[in-house]
């Protein structure tokens, strides 16, 4: 599976994009950016949204996206969540005042995009992948997706503070290859990170200690804020673990 990152961070400033991976061709992990980068034809590629949770920098370019694909694609980008945070996307953001809503739009049998209800104790085939999402814990309702491919599964955890959940499944997933997670604030911002349910070096490295495959999986850290970087990259080096690396915009990773 090839992994194109098209934002790793936890705020917007030149250079530097909030949060979205692109798998394969044609499914997005989040979409904090999309339209600033992909080509036309790159957007009209994309069938599927998969998204963590409602905060803007993780959902702002989905109606950007819709903008742009009306009257483009055969069929609807289906935006694959929980029930519960597919309804606070409809009443907060499609909701035809702050952006139409593209569910409807040119009409319900055909729309531009197609809101698709996930629950949390299934797992969905998605093309060539399994995905199954996880709830974290965010200061609003925040899910972690587990995907899995032929050869392997990854973990895409969503912004997070201290959680347990995803912790049990990494710990039997056989074929466990990478989890990207967040770090978001420095260590001195620790109140901050805690109010706002993301982690510090120093939380995000006891949070680690759940994981017992810890030397056998690649651990890619993003969702910094990119005011903090040079700060936060200090402090995860101070950590020293070798299979921890920080994301950066537009890296590639085949898996
Ligand atoms: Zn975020
Ligand atoms: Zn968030």
């Amino acid at each position: 599976m090839k992994i194109r990152v098209l934002g790793c961070h936890g705020a917007q400033l030149p250079g530097y994009n909030t949060t979205s991976f692109l798998l394969n061709k044609n499914i997005l992990v989040d979409a904090g950016t999309v339209t600033s980068l992909l080509s036309l034809d790159e957007q009209i590629a994309i069938d599927y949204i998969f998204i963590t949770h409602a905060h803007l920098d993780h959902v702002k370019d989905i109606a950007f996206l819709a903008d742009n694909l009306h009257g483009r694609k055969e069929h609807p980008v289906e935006i694959i969540t929980t029930q519960g945070i597919i309804n606070i996307l409809r009443e907060n953001l499609f909701n035809n005042i702050i952006w139409p809503d593209f569910s409807e739009i040119p009409n319900r049998e055909a729309p531009v995009i197609k809101f698709r209800a996930l629950d949390p104790r299934s797992s969905y085939s998605v093309d060539s992948l399994t995905i199954q999402a996880v709830l974290v814990n965010h200061i609003i309702e925040t899910m972690a997706f587990v995907v899995r491919f032929e050869g392997g599964s990854v973990i895409f955890v969503g912004d997070t503070g201290p959680t347990e959940d995803i912790w049990e499944i990494a710990n039997i997933l056989p074929d466990l290859k990478a989890i990207f997670i967040e770090t978001s604030f420095p260590n001195d911002m620790r109140s901050i990170a805690e109010a706002a349910g993301h982690f510090t070096p120093a939380s995000f490295n006891d949070e680690l200690k759940k994981l017992f495959l810890l030397k056998t999986v690649d651990i890619y850290l993003y969702h910094l804020k990119p005011q903090y970087r040079e700060l936060i990259e200090d402090q995860i080096s101070s950590i020293s673990r070798d299979n921890v690396k920080i994301l950066k915009e537009g890296e590639i990773i085949e898996i």
